[in-house]
């Protein structure tokens, strides 16, 4: 059994068709992130590689699986963006070159990618080349963001898999099990998190929710004092992207409850404060803040840590003069 039971029914058909004897040799994997794909990809990978499996189970007793157990397989070849930057051509040219060779162990090969859409292009057309001509007893699962952009021919020569995230009761039970927090925290977690319960766990084991409660606060008083200072220093580097997140969340439930539209709200706990927030705001002026906050994000990850505080100030200013106080500019 996977550790997520929301990915168990895809395992099954997978490992179906590989015992059915039509399992494709490269399959492609769409997913979010934070729903615990990975478990499902090296789960496929431990089926492959195991020599007598019972069932859907590896028998965890060969010598395959203990090797792949240990992190130890020298056929399980791992992929994955390094420091956050693209796939070079490098990295797939290595593992092009051992997977034309016969396999160490005699048995199947498999390459393993995370996030295949970050291939550069010629590392996407390096990839390409080997999963036009497959050589025997090798198997390419691939792992691609939902919302990403992939090289049609990747896409064509490969078999697509649309990992769905869980449902909010799936979500909800598995987190009660984990013993992380009462269940409004839990509820709370999963709602600020999208509906991804991995995410959510790492922000209860991480006590970030405690850190986005004082956040949306600093974020009230930035808003009633029009004074950047309130939220400036509380940025942190290492959830910068999450904060923002965060604050994105609470300008687009306000944005929602503007047009009426009935809504999952995101930040469910701070409802009473949208309300009021959204008394003074005019639709369009929703509208511009969530575009504010689009271009702070985007701006903060193209440079580097350097100008990061300017980009904020920059932003919060605007904030201010084009949303809280839009009169006084126009
Ligand atoms: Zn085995």
């Amino acid at each position: 059994m996977l550790r997520y039971p929301w990915l168990q029914p895809y395992y099954d058909k997978i490992i179906h068709a590989f015992e059915q004897g039509y399992g494709h040799h490269a399959l492609l994997f769409k997913t979010e992130q934070g729903i615990g794909n990975d478990a499902l990809l090296r789960g496929v990978a431990a089926w492959l590689v195991c020599q007598s499996p019972k069932g859907h189970q590896p028998c965890g007793a060969c010598h395959h699986c203990q090797l792949f157990n240990a992190g130890n397989h020298p056929d399980f070849y791992l992929i994955e963006p390094i420091e956050n930057k693209d796939i070079g051509i490098d990295q797939v040219r290595e593992v092009n070159e051992k997977v034309a060779q016969r396999s160490q162990q005699g048995g199947n090969k498999i390459v393993m990618i995370k996030q295949v859409d970050r291939l550069t292009e010629s590392a996407a057309n390096a990839l390409l080349k080997t999963l036009e001509e497959p050589t025997q007893q090798t198997y390419f699962l691939l792992q691609a963001d939902l919302s990403a952009s992939l090289l049609a021919t990747i896409y064509s020569r490969s078999q697509p898999w649309l990992i769905a995230n869980p449902t909010q009761a799936q979500a909800l039970a598995w987190l009660a099990e984990q013993n992380v927090g009462t269940m409004e925290e839990i509820r709370t977690a999963l709602d600020v998190s999208h509906g991804r319960p991995l995410s959510a766990l790492a922000m209860l084991q991480q006590g970030l929710l405690q850190k986005r409660t004082l956040l949306l606060r600093q974020f009230w008083l930035f808003y009633t004092r029009r004074s950047p200072l309130e939220l400036l220093p509380h940025f942190e580097k290492e959830i910068l992207f999450q904060q923002l997140d965060w604050l994105s969340g609470f300008l687009r439930d306000a944005l929602k409850m503007k047009l009426n539209v009935p809504a999952q709200w995101v930040q469910t706990d701070f409802l009473q404060a949208i309300q009021r927030f959204n008394q003074k705001q005019s639709t369009q002026g929703l509208l511009k803040a969530s575009k504010i906050m689009q271009q702070v994000r985007s701006d903060l990850l193209q440079i580097n840590g350097v100008n990061q505080e300017i980009i904020l100030l920059d932003g919060l200013t605007r904030l201010i003069t084009e949303v809280f106080e839009p009169q006084q500019t126009h």
